[in-house]
């Protein structure tokens, strides 16, 4: 635990973690934040001063969409020099696509973002969310000796990991343990005391004030292969008016069926400036264009290597690159660079 007064902001966007059982009812409804307190008696008891803001209306993440990461984004970046760091609250079933997209529109954070929830609602008995919310706190107001935050990073801390939120992905319903990163370890682990692997973090390089992204172009679309898919299917999402990206999941190391009509829909649509990423469909490991015969014709229809990012951070990177930068080829060459850890180029 730091030893000075650290200011923690928890922003509440809703989610179960968020939910207390109405006794009059016995419905499910967000608490207010001095429910949230009594559920945190130990506060009182640290040196950490934590104050609560509630994007309202309080929602299910299911309803998540760019609107609320800008409202998120821009929050943050009024509230940035008031706090040490800052917790979120969120449901889990669209985390890893909010945490992903703030790690973009927050370009040069120095400051921890720690993103939670809960799979019981903080109000119910046997819930996860009093242990999940306590640890992503003090994850939030963790400094070392010199008081420079621990893990400077957009994040995710789930049962007892912290991953990096761009690496993260939900891979469970109905387990506590319901994150994962598949392709890149976690940053600490909580158990009696957190242990932290500063040499995983990822440092932004620069002392540059936090820049603010609030562009977002969501004309992307997923097209995910499977066997059997058909020419009028690839050929209709290929075709959406408007389209500017896709993310083809494709098979293993980044394959696809060889079908004459699959090469030629996709080399029309990247000459007519649809920008497709190759994405594999596998939890882990990465896509190598080329290895097979089955990605070397991707290859040359001019689909680009998704390496081994997650579909979620590669839905909000292509979301924000295409709000964002001036030209497709600008685009294109951010997409081929890690730009805060969220890939591994070989
Ligand atoms: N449906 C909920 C949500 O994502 C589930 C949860 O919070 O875990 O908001």
């Amino acid at each position: 635990m730091p030893t000075d007064n650290i200011k923690v902001l928890i922003i509440s966007t809703g989610g179960t973690i968020s939910m207390v059982k109405d006794n009059d009812t016995g419905a499910l409804r967000p608490a207010d934040f001095s429910e949230f307190r009594s559920f945190l008696p130990e506060l009182e008891h640290t040196n950490l001063t934590v104050e609560m803001y509630p994007v309202t209306p309080s929602i299910d993440s299911s309803n998540v969409n760019p609107g609320l990461w800008k409202n998120l984004a821009q929050t943050i970046y009024e509230q940035y020099d008031e706090y040490d760091g800052f917790v979120v609250l969120h449901g889990t079933d669209t985390m890893a696509y909010s945490a992903s997209a703030l790690s973009f529109m927050l370009e040069n954070l120095q400051k921890p973002i720690v993103f939670t929830g809960s799979q019981l609602p903080i109000g119910v008995f046997r819930s996860d969310a009093r242990e999940n919310l306590q640890t992503a706190i003090e994850i939030a107001a963790a400094q070392d000796e010199d008081g420079n935050p621990i893990v400077p990073e957009v994040t995710i801390f789930f049962e007892d990991r912290l991953f990096r939120g761009n690496r993260t992905t939900k891979k469970n319903a109905e387990h506590f343990d319901a994150f994962c990163s598949y392709n890149y370890p976690p940053l600490a682990k909580a158990g009696v005391h957190i242990h932290y692997f500063p040499h995983l973090v990822f440092y932004s390089d620069t002392k540059q004030p936090l820049k603010l992204h609030t562009l977002i172009d969501s004309n992307v679309a997923i097209l995910k292969i499977f066997p059997g898919i058909s020419h009028r299917m690839v050929k209709a999402i290929l075709n959406i008016r408007g389209l500017r990206a896709v993310v083809l999941e494709t098979y293993g190391t980044g394959n696809a069926p060889t079908d004459k009509w699959l090469f030629e829909d996709i080399k029309a649509a990247v000459e007519r400036g649809v920008i497709i990423v190759n994405k594999t469909q596998c939890v882990a490991g990465s896509v190598e264009m080329g290895r097979y015969e089955t990605s070397l014709n991707l290859l040359q229809a001019g689909v680009l290597s998704g390496h081994d990012i997650t579909t979620e951070a590669l839905v909000t990177k292509l979301m924000f690159l295409l709000g964002g930068a001036e030209d497709t080829e600008m685009v294109k060459l951010l997409l081929s660079q890690s730009i805060c850890g969220e890939m591994t180029i070989d």
